[in-house]
């Protein structure tokens, strides 16, 4: 990918807020008027809960039910900085009383199936639901198996912190308790997984802990990849921060982990070694959310095959997949693109209702990285459809030399780009 400065990360995020990233989109005012219908969201993520925000404020007409398990939501963004000592976790959690202000039925249940031919959920507490459309946003489910007692070391030793909450405390417990000296074993899982930059964002930051808690100690990055996202600019941060503290092993060195054995904290490769660790953050290989594959939504793979214009189902028509659950092209696994998908989709409904043709799609990536907290690096892209895939036609990734003023800058604007993300998600 191409490096950018700061005047092309400019350009870039101009494009993608005046569109689709973090502005509004311009709406025409017949098509306010004459969307109508039932529109129930599943999920009250980055994807379901903007998408439920903007079908309510471009079709104020549409009687628009959000379901969602949990009663508040924790972010996956910033959660390494909770790993890290830096911020606590009620920085990230979020409730949905500005969402219910709305105007939108905010329903807290889980969807246990989805008849897509009767047009009707089942909830778990409160019977079903009808709806005209539906959309759905179920984010990631865990593809066990893959190695060897994984789920029996996440559960009991090897924590995954990659859904936040309960197992991001525990891990951060784990590493306040390991003695001065010892090793963090990352795994990040193959490709595609969500968030490519987040498992070398969290060694950042565990990085920087061990540096003024714990200096003897190390981190391995143990990885089932050959490349990594922003890789030229982690490698060199991590020099320059943390010397040779962080040590990246990629999947032909060795980096494929085959058996976790929680007991004795160790992880074995596809070429029979053994890695020890102190603290082991193992993260399971992934797919979409349990809820789509039970409804038999899924591909072979385990990910949802969606129309990249309107994201409605490959296989169940009224039926809209965004986020992390469906493939979007060359967009990767993030918050910031569920949102984006999440406004295009709310556009294509709403005109799909008053019976008009969606708007063409423009889609934005951001993802800031942070190496430390006055040091941040980051990945920008725009997209468009073309031949119905999505398409990169702009952007680019931190520069390998740039100045600490740039990175103290980008670490700045990664918090305005959470501080702003999650108002637009939430309210
Ligand atoms: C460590 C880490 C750091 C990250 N950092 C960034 C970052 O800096 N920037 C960025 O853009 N992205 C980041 N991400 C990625 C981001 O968190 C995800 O891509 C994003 O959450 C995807 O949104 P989603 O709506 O698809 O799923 P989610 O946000 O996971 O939302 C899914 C929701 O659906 C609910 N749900 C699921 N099934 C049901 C059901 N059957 N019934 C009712 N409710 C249900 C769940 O409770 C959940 O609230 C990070 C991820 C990790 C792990």
């Amino acid at each position: 990918m191409k490096a950018y400065d700061r005047r092309d990360f400019l350009k870039v995020i101009g494009a993608a807020g005046a569109v689709t990233g973090l502005g509004s989109l311009v709406w025409p005012m017949e098509a306010l008027a004459a969307a109508s219908g039932k529109v129930v969201v599943v999920g009250g993520g980055f994807g379901g809960a903007t998408c439920a925000r903007y079908l309510k404020r471009w079709g104020p007409q549409l009687d628009v039910t959000l379901v969602e398990r949990d009663t508040s939501y924790i972010t996956c963004p910033f959660s390494n900085e909770v790993l890290s000592g830096n911020l606590d976790i009620s920085k990230i959690t979020h409730d949905y009383g500005n969402i219910h202000a709305q105007g939108i039925n905010v329903v807290h249940d889980e969807v246990t199936a989805i008849d897509a031919g009767g047009k009707s959920i089942n909830l778990k507490y409160g019977g079903s639901m009808k709806f005209d459309k539906l959309v759905v946003s179920p984010g990631i489910a865990f593809k066990w198996g893959a190695i060897e007692n994984d789920q029996a070391a996440v559960q009991r030793a090897m924590p995954h912190s990659w859904k936040a909450g309960e197992q991001t405390l525990l891990l951060r417990k784990q590493l306040q308790a390991m003695r001065d000296g010892g090793t963090v074993i990352i795994v990040p899982p193959k490709k595609p997984f969500r968030c490519p930059p987040g498992p070398y964002e969290r060694a950042s930051l565990i990085a920087h802990y061990l540096k003024w808690n714990k200096p003897k100690s190390k981190i391995l990055i143990v990885d089932a990849n050959p490349t990594h996202s922003k890789q030229a600019a982690f490698h060199e941060a991590w020099n320059k921060e943390y010397g040779n503290m962080i040590e990246w092993i990629k999947d032909t060195d060795g980096g494929v982990i085959t058996r976790a054995d929680p007991g004795n904290m160790t992880l074995r490769n596809d070429f029979g070694d053994e890695y020890k660790g102190d603290v082991i953050n193992l993260i399971p290989y992934q797919k979409a959310g349990e809820l789509v594959e039970t409804a038999g939504l899924t591909n072979k793979d385990g990910w949802c095959t969606v129309d990249m214009g309107t994201f409605e189902s490959a296989k169940a028509r009224d039926v809209h997949i965004i986020g992390d659950a469906c493939v979007a092209g060359a967009m990767p696994k993030s918050g910031h693109s569920a949102a984006s998908q999440a406004k295009n989709c709310a556009a294509a409904i709403v005109s799909m209702l008053a019976g008009d043709t969606p708007p063409e799609p423009t889609y934005a990536n951001t993802c800031y990285s942070l190496i430390g907290p006055k040091y941040g690096i980051s990945v920008a892209a725009v997209y468009r459809l073309k031949d119905g895939v999505i398409v990169k036609v702009s952007g680019g990734v931190s520069k390998v030399g740039n100045k600490d003023r740039v990175h103290e800058n980008e670490a700045k604007y990664a918090r305005g780009w959470y501080k702003s993300i999650t108002s637009d998600v939430f309210g």
